[in-house]
């Protein structure tokens, strides 16, 4: 696992494998316009328009994926226009770019990815033909990179990878290494009920299931400690995980659990992974939490420790 985890991934926590060819050529034209800047320093006074443009290209400021990711599935959940720290400045290239294709209003151009960001980012998405959880307003690598274009460069590239099955289930293959590193924490397998992708599959889901990210787990013959030690492990790799009882609706006990930060996820699911950090129980209803407490993360920052 470690092996695969240095040797297929790169820093960004994209396969480079996977990358567009011309993703995987950008390693070369950026080391191409270092060696420019290089040679142009020393001969300044010969090519001063080639030092300038290379300059201005190198100027470009970041936005962080996983801080916008972050920021777009808790903002929209919170009752005042409060920040989710480490985002704002990821956030603001975003709606910065939106308002400049005359989808936000520069009023909400502000760090805080609320309702007006959401709108604005799957009117953009609708833009580029996306349909469906593709238009969710989530931003995805793709259309991140395409709104950013000559305004900002994307780091912390976050993919939901292909869709594959693991225990009879269908989730994308970041789901599943989340899903195997909690088992491994676990020393147990455990048994999918409802995987991913499963629009209308399951009417108690409210359509949690649609996207990416979210799996339902069986609790049979597990002990009630049994049960918290599951969600625990599985809110430690990065889901948003809660143990379902009967008496909060029409099912049996199971644990659902919705990948934070999975850019693949349903509207309803992004509502869950943003109450799951504001402190509620992911349910219409709102209720607090009542799952075990551990330090709140997304599968790529367990995987940097
Ligand atoms: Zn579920």
């Amino acid at each position: 696992m470690r092996m695969w985890s240095w040797m297929a991934w790169n820093g960004a926590g994209t396969p480079v494998a996977n990358l567009p060819a011309s993703d995987r050529r950008r390693g070369l034209r950026t080391r191409a316009a270092v060696l420019t800047a290089g040679t142009a320093m020393v001969l300044s006074v010969a090519t001063p328009a080639v030092a300038e443009r290379d300059e201005a290209a190198m100027a470009l400021p970041s936005a962080n994926m996983e801080a916008v990711l972050k920021a777009a599935q808790i903002d929209p959940r919170r009752a005042d226009t409060a920040l989710t720290p480490g985002s704002k400045a990821s956030v603001s290239l975003v709606e910065e770019a939106l308002t400049a294709k005359g989808l936000l209003d520069g009023k909400y151009v502000d760090g805080h990815f609320g309702t007006a960001t959401i709108s604005g980012y799957a009117a953009y998405q609708r833009s580029l033909g996306y349909t469906g959880i593709d238009a969710s307003g989530l931003p995805g690598p793709a259309s991140l990179r395409k709104l950013g274009s000559q305004r900002y460069t994307v780091t912390n590239l976050v993919s939901a990878g292909s869709r594959i099955t693991y225990h009879g289930a269908t989730m994308n293959t970041r789901t599943k290494a989340m899903l195997v590193a909690a088992e491994g924490l676990l020393g147990r397998q455990l048994s999918v009920t409802q995987g991913s992708y499963n629009p209308g599959g399951v009417g108690g889901s409210a359509g949690t299931h649609d996207g990416g990210g979210a799996l339902d787990l069986s609790v049979r013959g597990m002990s009630t400690s049994t049960r918290t030690d599951v969600v625990r492990k599985l809110r430690n790799v990065g889901f948003a995980a809660w143990l379902r009882t009967p008496a909060q609706g029409n099912w049996a006990y199971h644990i659902h659990a919705i990948a934070v930060n999975d850019p693949d996820q349903s509207s309803a699911a992004q509502h869950q992974a943003g109450d799951y950090y504001l402190g509620y129980n992911g349910l219409a209803s709102r209720a607090r939490d009542d799952g075990p407490q551990v330090t709140k993360v997304t599968w790529e920052e367990y995987r940097r420790g």
